[in-house]
């Protein structure tokens, strides 16, 4: 998944993986933007099983978050699997695993905002 959400300029939607259409005011060109470093968590699952695109280890404890300021809601790991509860305030930060047939996979973590600072 790309790290970069993007944003339409006409009725400020955000998404994240990006988008180049919105899918709120059917804009085809959006633009791609920063991810804001803070949000909230909507809702967690257990990932038992995953592709061989997965690196973190199983069972694996994912969330969906919303961005501050009504942003995008995206899926991502949720950081030594910490047990958090819809509304908390949660942090994004980039986390880097060695792939085991050699190089490097980055992706968005979550973690409680109180440990993310
Ligand atoms: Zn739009």
């Amino acid at each position: 998944m790309s790290m970069i959400p993007s944003e339409c300029p006409k009725c400020g939607r955000r998404y994240l993986p990006a988008r180049r259409f919105c899918v709120s005011c059917s804009l085809v060109e959006t633009r791609p933007t920063a991810l804001r470093p803070t949000g909230t968590l909507l809702n967690t699952s257990m990932l038992h099983r995953a592709g061989k695109d997965i690196v973190t280890p199983l069972p694996s404890l994912i969330a969906m978050v919303r961005e501050s300021g009504d942003g995008a809601t995206f899926w991502a790991p949720v950081e030594g699997n910490l047990p958090l509860a819809p509304g908390a305030p949660v942090g994004f930060h980039t986390r880097t695993w060695a792939l085991p047939e050699g190089g490097e996979f980055e992706a968005i973590v979550v973690r409680p905002r109180e440990i993310a600072q």
